[in-house]
Parts: structure tokens; C-alpha cells; sequence
């Protein structure tokens, strides 16, 4: 089996509503669909969603780095992912979201060709995995009126976005858990808003709210404040933009920067490296998350698979695709506490072309 042609559409496609964290705030979901074909009329999808201010890269890099790369999949066995995938990760540096459409759509085209679903493919045995449903920064009352209407519709764990207003956060958090109660598990995530004496003030006077864990308290480079943070609370602390691949693990697990490390296969670079990540983390007893950026229900389930798959990982936070005005792809069924895979060769995801075809706005396209 061999790659024969290799297909790149930009989308943005509009938000129901405005998704704001502390990094700032998005109106629409961007990002890049990839198509590979082969000989043997095997077609695999893969998909980048690129953040400019986690991964350095937009709509336009991601098709450029594409472009690049197209030598290394044209005429490439699909069957030696390892390679391939590796050789991509060598030819250029960073990128890793313009990698992971490629990893992803690799990955598809061999549990396709196996006849097993992704998930078996890397070895898991269940079909789904729960997730938290992520509450944005907005105004307070409305906060508490999402939060609410989350718990009526069955939602289980919620993940809040805090790091704008210490003040404010520590309020929020405490009508929040009083209005739902105490069943209801609750994340939190500062997206590096805070000062480590912020993070720690804000993490001391939220320790009695039964806080599963915190994201990403400060500033992606300051790990000596991580630690400082991490050394004051009871609250665990979890990496999220500190770690994008395998090396940045080891240097927190070394530091003892974080309790846990968020793994983002647009930050990883792909299927193969969120494993190694994980990998690296099983082996000395670090629990993970596997969490998204704004995406399609494409590598929403890549992303489901890998969490079924490893053993570190024991949370998700994969609701990247709730927020689009339209799915372009379809597949993944959410029960209001899981993400159920479906029982199909490869991702189990199919492309809506009819409503992928309103939100392109460039594309490439190559042969061999
Ligand atoms: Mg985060």
C-alpha cells in the first residue's frame, strides 16, 4: 500500500457563542482537514487545529508545513507509521498541529486497513471515555447560569476557565460549587493567568471547594514557579502549555514542577507522540489528562482513542467540538458524561463534504 495523493482545506467555521480564556477570546474555530489516499482506495482523514499562541501556528503555516512535507508521505507506506510519522517530526522543527493532521490521518488509514477501530488498534479495550465540559471567562451570573444548566442536562464534570481576576475567580468558584452541590466534579484552568503569589493566594482560599486539579496556574516558561505554586497548595497541579512533547514531560517530572501533565495531541505533534508522553509518565506514576483545543469531531477522536488506550491517562477534556455552529464531520456520540467511539474501522469519523464545503477558504492538493 502506498500514499498517492494528499489533500489540505482550511476552514473557519462561526462559535454558537464567544470562547474566552485568559489567553483571549475566539469567534470562530480554525483549522486544517487532511485527506490521504492510497492505491488501495483506503482514505484517511486527519485534522490541525492550530493556536498561534500555544503553538506558534495558523491556517496559513499549517499548509505551508503540509506543502513541505508532502515528499515524505507521496508514495509512503502507510503500515510503517513509525517511520513516516518520525521522519516527519525530524524534517521540521515545531509545528506540531500541521504534524498531528498528518499523524492522525496515518493512523486512520492503518486501523482501516486492519478493520479495527482506532482504539483497538492501540490496544484499548472500551469505546468510550468521560469528559469535562469547559465553562469559559464571561461574566459571572451568567457563569453560574451555564454551570447550572450543565448539571440539568447531566453533565458530571466541569472544567472552568479562571486566571483573569483573582478576586473574582475565588467568588466564582465558590457560588458555583454552592448552587451545584458536591456530586459534581469541578477542574479549573488559569491558562498561565496568574502571578505564582496569585496562583497561590486564589489556590489557598479554594482548597475547601473539592478541586479535582488546576491547569496551568503561570506563565508557560516559569517551572521554578510551577513548583512554587505546586509546594504551597493542596491542589493538584497540572502542565498543560509547559508540555508539548515527550522532553518537556521528562523536564517537569524531573523538577517536580507539576502533579499531572495535560497531554494535547496539537501540542504533541500527533497520535504517536501523546503515547510516548504517556509512556513516559506511566513509568514513573504521573497521571495525565488528554485534553483539545478548538477541533472537529475528527481529532476529538483521535484524542478518545489515545485516553482509552494509555494507562496514565486518566482524564479527558475533550469537548472541543461542542462549540461549532456546524459539525463538519460526524461519529462521536456524547452522552452528557462520555465520549462514545463508534464501532468502525479507523477513527469512525466521517466528513459532512456537503457542510466542509461552506467553511473552506484555501486548500492544496498533491499527486505523486
Ligand atoms: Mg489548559
Amino acid at each position: 500500500m502506498k500514499i498517492i495523493r494528499l489533500e489540505a482545506k482550511a476552514i473557519r467555521v462561526p462559535l454558537i457563542e464567544e470562547f474566552r480564556t485568559s489567553l483571549g477570546g475566539s469567534i470562530q474555530h480554525e483549522g486544517v482537514i487532511v485527506k490521504i489516499y492510497t492505491d488501495e482506495g483506503i482514505v484517511g482523514i486527519g485534522e490541525a487545529a492550530p493556536s498561534a499562541r500555544i503553538t506558534g501556528e495558523t491556517i496559513e503555516t499549517i499548509l505551508g508545513v503540509i506543502s513541505r512535507l508532502k515528499n515524505i508521505m507521496l508514495g509512503s507506506n502507510p503500515l510503517e507509521y513509525r517511520r513516516i510519522i518520525e521522519s516527519i517530526d525530524d524534517a521540521v522543527i515545531g509545528n506540531p498541529s500541521a504534524k498531528a493532521a498528518l499523524d492522525i490521518a496515518i493512523f486512520d488509514v492503518v486501523a482501516k486497513k486492519y478493520g479495527v477501530p482506532l482504539y483497538r488498534l492501540l490496544g484499548g479495550s472500551d469505546n468510550s471515555f468521560e469528559t469535562s465540559v469547559t465553562i469559559g471567562i464571561m461574566p459571572q451570573e451568567k457563569a453560574i447560569y451555564k454551570a447550572q444548566k450543565y448539571v440539568e442536562q447531566g453533565i458530571r464534570i466541569l472544567k472552568i476557565k479562571i486566571g483573569t481576576n483573582p478576586t473574582r475567580d475565588v467568588d466564582l468558584l465558590k457560588k458555583i460549587r454552592q448552587i451545584i452541590g458536591d456530586d459534581v466534579r469541578i477542574r479549573i484552568d488559569a491558562n498561565q493567568g496568574y502571578t505564582v503569589k496569585q496562583a497561590i493566594r486564589v489556590l489557598k482560599a479554594i482548597e475547601n471547594l473539592d478541586i479535582e486539579f488546576c491547569e496551568q496556574p503561570v506563565h508557560w516558561r516559569d517551572l521554578d514557579g510551577m513548583r512554587e505554586v505546586r509546594r504551597n497548595t493542596e491542589i493538584p497541579i497540572m502542565a498543560d502549555e509547559s508540555v508539548h512533547g515527550p522532553r518537556d514531560a521528562i523536564e517537569i517530572i524531573k523538577m517536580d514542577a507539576a502533579d499531572m501533565i495535560n497531554i494535547k495531541i496539537m501540542k504533541a505533534g500527533g497520535i504517536l507522540n501523546s503515547l510516548k508522553i504517556a509512556d513516559i509518565c506511566d513509568s514513573y506514576g504521573m497521571k495525565c489528562q488528554i485534553g483539545c483545543m478548538s477541533e472537529t469531531q475528527i481529532s476529538i477522536a483521535a484524542g478518545v482513542s489515545v485516553a482509552i488506550a494509555a494507562r496514565s491517562i486518566e482524564f479527558s477534556d475533550l469537548d472541543g467540538y461542542i462549540l461549532l455552529k456546524e459539525n463538519i464531520a460526524s461519529g462521536i456520540k456524547f452522552d452528557g458524561v462520555r465520549n462514545i467511539l463508534p464501532d468502525k474501522p479507523g477513527l469512525g469519523v466521517e466528513i459532512k463534504e456537503d457542510i466542509l464545503r461552506k467553511y473552506v477558504v484555501a486548500s492544496v492538493r498533491f499527486e505523486e
